[in-house]
């Protein structure tokens, strides 16, 4: 597999980043993760525009134009054969002399850019044919969660609790109200309403939900950006998640509470339906 690494196609094991960089020593840099369908990108100008801003609210510089970016990525792509799959992108401030807490000197010191590609079945998943079983974690992150960084020890302990407990994944709740999940915006379903929470700092703003939302709207559903409670979301008809490689993924319990009849219900797979068209028609 080849990878792009500070402006260089390199085969995977000659690829080095140093031992420096802020990424690896302080979690510091921002990542976006873009699904490719059929060989082209899936709504890769939200991803651009998210990236933006993440670096933005860090102070962080781009190495590369948005442009170069999308080239980069349809390099990579074209370069491993990916028709189904996803690209990794990640920034970092780079690698100062030492390891100090005050960032460096931009000038002086580079920020990091890595690419990558995974090759994956996104379609056909064996969740969104059965639906996904999560449990609810407290939500102890940071409090910038609309910035997407590294940082991703706390969502992979909630993994590894759901494993543990024999569900797939987690939904984090805070304040008595779910926030997401742990790599996944979270939604309940009831009497027809879509229920999701408002966007602000406690969340990521999904690249996903957004095109969700957008589509949901334009099919007539009514929707509802507003928290809701584990218990709510445990007495709801359905639930769902979405992410840019999961698409859109049924829940069918919680807290080992099935939803429904513990099937995935009809308004998430009507909505991973018409996701999947859409987003695929408008894919570059
Ligand atoms: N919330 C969190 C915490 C995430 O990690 C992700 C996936 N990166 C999402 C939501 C979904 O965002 P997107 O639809 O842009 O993949």
């Amino acid at each position: 597999r080849t990878v792009y690494v500070n402006g260089a196609y390199v085969p995977e094991e000659e690829a080095r980043v140093s031992v420096f960089d802020r990424g690896f020593l302080f979690a510091d840099g921002v990542y976006e993760v873009t699904s490719v369908l059929d060989g082209k990108l899936l709504d890769f100008h939200g991803h651009a525009a998210r990236l933006e801003r993440s670096l933005r609210e860090l102070d962080m510089a781009s190495p590369v134009t948005m442009d170069e970016l999308l080239a980069i990525h349809r390099e990579l792509v074209e370069r491993n054969g990916v028709t189904e799959g996803m690209v990794y992108l990640q920034i970092t401030r780079g690698a100062a002399a030492d390891r100090d807490f005050v960032f460096p000197d931009p000038d002086k010191t580079p920020s990091t850019l890595v690419l990558f590609t995974q090759s994956k079945g996104l379609i056909d998943s064996a969740a969104a044919r059965t639906g996904i079983r999560v449990i609810s974690i407290d939500d102890i992150r940071w409090g910038r969660r609309d910035i997407k960084t590294v940082q991703l020890l706390y969502p992979s302990m909630g993994k590894m609790m759901a494993k543990k407990a024999g569900a797939d994944d987690a939904w984090m709740v805070e304040d008595g109200v779910v926030t997401e999940g742990t790599s996944n915006n979270a939604y309940i379903v009831k009497g027809n309403k879509i229920i999701t929470r408002h966007l602000g700092t406690e969340i990521l703003h999904g690249i996903t939900r957004a095109a969700v939302l957008k589509f949901a709207r334009e099919s007539q559903m009514e929707i509802e950006e507003r928290p809701f409670t584990i218990e709510e979301a445990k007495a709801a008809d359905e639930a769902f998640v979405t992410s840019a490689s999961t698409f859109v993924t049924p829940v069918v319990a919680i807290d080992g509470v099935s939803l429904g009849d513990g099937t995935p219900g009809a308004v998430a797979r009507r909505l991973r339906e018409i996701y999947i068209d859409e987003s695929r028609k408008a894919a570059i």
